[in-house]
C-alpha cells in the first residue's frame, strides 16, 4: 500500500506524469477497445447467426426431404394396379418384400370403411387385421383431401412404440376414395437420421411436437437417448413451456434467441417448424462456446494494451528523467540554503547534458546563493557590532561568551571577565555635548581594544560600559590587563582641538576557576560588575577584583 502511495500519489513530477500518462492511455484504450468490442461482438453474433441458419436449413431440408421421400414411397405403392384392384394376395406379398428393403416397420392396407385388411406384421405377432382406424386423423385427412399425409408421432397400436405414419389414399378409376395404404416408421429412425447428418456444428439439435413433447435426443451431452424414447410413451417428457413458446412465436422470422436450456446453461437458439408445422426443429449452441473466440480476442487485446501502456510509461519516464534530474539538483541546492548552507553551489558541469534552461537556472541559483552568503555575513556582523565603537555588542558577548565559558569549563581552564565603566562620563556630555561624548567613547574603546590580547573578546556592554572576556586567563593575568587599560586611559586624554579632556575608568574583575564559587557565565559577569561597583564606591579610577565567597579585594 505504501509503495503504491509512493509510486502514484506523492505529488512529484514523475508521479504526475505517470498518472497523466495512465489516464491518457486508459482513454485511448477505451477509444480503441469499445468500438473493437462492439465490432467483434457484432461479427461473432452474425457468424453464429449465419452458422445456425445454415445448419438449421440444412438439417430441416434433410429431414423434410426424407419425410417427403417416404411419403412418395407410399404414394407410389397406392398407384400400383394390384393395390388399386384390391388383389390382397399379391399386394400382401409385395408389402412383405418392400418392407424388407426399406425403413418401414409396417405397411398396412385399410379399406374405404377404415378397417385394416392386412399388414406386414408376422403371423406370430399380434397383427392389426380388423382394427378400425376410421377415426384416425391420417385416415380422415387422406379420405377428405385425397392427398398424402404424414402424422405426428403416434404410439403404435400393434408394437406400442413411437412411430410416424405415412398415409396415402387409394383412388379408383374415377378418382374416388377407395381406401388407404399407410406405412409406419419407428421414430427412432428420425433420431438416428439427425445424428448422422450432423456436420460442422458445435451445438445440438432436437425435434419437439406442438405440445412440447421431445421427439429426439437432446444431443450427446444432454440426456441419454434411452431416457427419451420410453418417456415419449408416457407422453411426459416435455421441454419447458417457455422454450416451446419461443419456438412457436418465432415461426415467421426465426431470429436467434437467448435463454437457459434444459440443463440450465445459457444458449443461443434458433428454431424452425417442419412436417407442415407439426414439429419444431430447435438447434442450440452453448453461449460460452459461441463467445470463446471473442473472449480470447478480448484477452489478447487487453494484454496488448497493458503491455503497450507499460512500454510507453517506460519511454515517457526515460524522457522525463531529463527534466527530473536537474530539478532534483536544484531542489537539493534550495534545501541546503534552507538549512543554512548559504554558500552552497550546484555543480554546473553536472547539468551540461540537460536542457539549456536548467543550466541558466543553475547559474542564477549559484549567483543568488553567493549573494545571500555575502549579505548574511554582513548582516551577522552588523547584528553583533556596535556601530559607534566598532567593538562587539552585548548580544555577541552573551552568545559567544557562553560558548567560550563552557569551553573553558570543560577543559578546566580559568576564565576571567573585566568590567569597565568610564568615570563621570555624564559630565563630558553635559560639558561638551553628546557628539563630543560619542568621540570620547570611541577614543576610550580604541584604547581598550589596543590594550587587550587577540584572544580577548572586547565588547561595548552598554552606554559607557565595556566588558572583556578573557579565555584561559587567571585572575592575576586579568588584573594585569585591567591595570594596563586603566593606566592607558588615564595617560591618554581625549584631544578636542587644543583642549585635553582627561578620562579615567573604574574596573571590576572576576575569575572563573573550578575551585571557586562562580559556576555560570552569568555569575562571572555579575561578580565582575559587583567588583566594578565597589571600585566606583571606593573612589573611581581603580581596580577591584572578586576573590571568591563575596570577597572583593584591591589590586
Ligand atoms: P559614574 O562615574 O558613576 O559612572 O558617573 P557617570 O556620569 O559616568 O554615570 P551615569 O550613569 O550617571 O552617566 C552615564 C552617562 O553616559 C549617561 C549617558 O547620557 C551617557 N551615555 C551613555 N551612552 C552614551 C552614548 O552612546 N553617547 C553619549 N554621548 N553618551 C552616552
Ligand atoms: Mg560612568
Ligand atoms: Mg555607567
Amino acid at each position: 500500500m505504501d509503495i503504491i502511495k509512493k509510486v502514484l500519489w506523492q505529488n512529484t513530477i514523475r508521479n504526475q506524469l505517470r498518472r497523466g500518462h495512465i489516464v491518457i492511455i486508459f482513454i485511448m484504450s477505451l477509444c480503441i477497445f469499445i468500438p473493437t468490442i462492439f465490432n467483434e461482438y457484432q461479427q461473432t453474433i452474425n457468424h453464429q447467426k449465419e452458422e445456425m441458419t445454415n445448419y438449421l436449413d440444412a438439417q430441416t431440408y434433410f429431414v423434410e426431404s426424407w419425410l417427403m421421400e417416404r411419403s412418395e414411397d407410399i404414394h407410389t405403392i397406392t398407384n400400383l394396379t394390384f393395390v388399386k384392384d384390391y388383389q390382397y394376395e399379391q399386394t400382401q406379398a409385395f408389402f412383405q418384400e418392400y418392407k424388407k428393403q426399406t425403413v418401414f416397420t409396417d405397411l398396412v392396407f385399410v379399406n374405404k370403411e377404415g378397417i385394416v385388411q392386412f399388414d406386414t406384421v408376422n403371423e406370430n405377432q399380434q397383427n392389426g387385421i380388423g382394427i378400425d382406424v376410421k377415426n384416425r386423423t391420417y385416415f380422415q385427412i387422406a379420405k377428405k383431401t385425397k392427398q398424402q399425409y404424414i402424422t405426428d408421432v403416434l404410439i403404435s397400436k400393434v408394437t406400442k412404440e413411437p412411430i410416424i405414419a405415412f398415409a396415402s389414399p387409394i383412388l379408383d378409376e374415377q378418382q374416388q376414395f377407395n381406401g388407404v395404404v399407410f406405412g409406419t416408421v419407428n421414430f427412432k429412425t428420425v433420431d438416428l437420421l439427425l445424428n448422422e447428418s450432423r456436420v460442422g456444428f458445435q451445438g445440438h439439435a432436437y425435434i419437439v411436437n406442438q405440445d412440447g413433447t421431445l421427439l429426439t435426443e437432446l444431443g450427446p451431452n444432454k440426456k441419454e437417448a434411452t431416457a427419451i424414447i420410453p418417456n415419449i410413451l408416457s407422453q411426459n417428457y416435455n421441454i419447458e413451456e417457455r422454450i416451446l413458446t419461443i419456438a412457436q412465436a418465432n415461426q415467421a422470422q426465426s431470429p436467434i434467441n437467448f435463454y437457459k436450456d434444459a440443463k440450465g446453461e445459457w444458449v443461443l437458439a434458433k428454431s424452425k417448424p417442419i412436417n407442415q408445422g407439426k414439429w419444431y426443429f430447435i438447434s442450440e449452441v452453448n453461449l460460452l462456446e459461441a463467445y470463446t473466440p471473442l473472449i480470447k480476442r478480448f484477452g489478447l487485446l487487453a494484454i496488448c494494451i497493458l503491455f503497450g501502456t507499460f512500454l510507453t510509461i517506460k519511454v515517457m519516464l526515460m524522457i522525463t528523467k531529463k527534466i527530473e534530474e536537474p530539478i532534483q539538483q536544484l531542489l537539493k541546492g534550495v534545501d541546503k540554503v534552507e538549512q543554512g548552507y548559504y554558500d552552497y553551489q550546484i555543480n554546473e558541469k553536472q547539468l551540461v547534458p540537460y536542457a539549456k534552461e536548467f543550466q541558466e537556472l543553475c547559474t542564477s541559483f549559484n549567483e543568488m546563493s553567493a549573494k545571500v552568503k555575502e549579505d548574511t555575513i554582513l548582516l551577522r556582523e552588523l547584528s553583533v557590532t556596535c556601530q559607534l565603537t566598532k567593538l562587539y555588542n552585548r548580544r555577541y558577548l552573551i552568545e559567544q561568551g557562553e560558548l567560550v565559558f563552557q569551553d573553558c569549563k570543560s577543559k578546566k581552564h580559568h576564565c576571567s571577565c573585566i568590567a569597565i565603566d568610564i568615570d563621570f562620563f555624564k559630565n563630558v556630555n553635559d560639558t561638551y555635548g553628546h557628539l563630543v561624548g560619542d568621540e570620547v567613547l570611541k577614543h576610550v574603546a580604541k584604547i581598550i581594544k589596543e590594550s587587550v590580547r587577540i584572544k580577548d573578546i572586547t565588547t561595548r556592554y552598554g552606554g559607557e560600559e565595556f566588558v572583556i572576556l578573557s579565555p584561559a586567563t587567571t585572575l592575576d593575568s586579568a588584573v594585569k590587563i585591567a591595570e594596563r587599560i586603566r593606566k592607558n586611559v588615564e595617560e591618554c586624554p581625549f584631544t578636542l582641538g587644543e583642549q585635553f579632556i582627561p578620562m579615567t575608568v573604574s574596573v571590576g574583575i572576576a575569575e572563573f576557576a573550578n575551585d571557586k564559587d562562580i559556576s555560570t557565565f552569568y555569575d562571572l559577569i555579575d561578580k565582575a560588575d559587583q567588583a566594578l561597583y565597589i571600585a566606583k564606591e571606593s573612589g573611581r579610577n581603580m581596580l577591584r577584583a572578586y576573590d571568591g565567597i563575596n570577597n572583593f579585594v584591591i589590586r
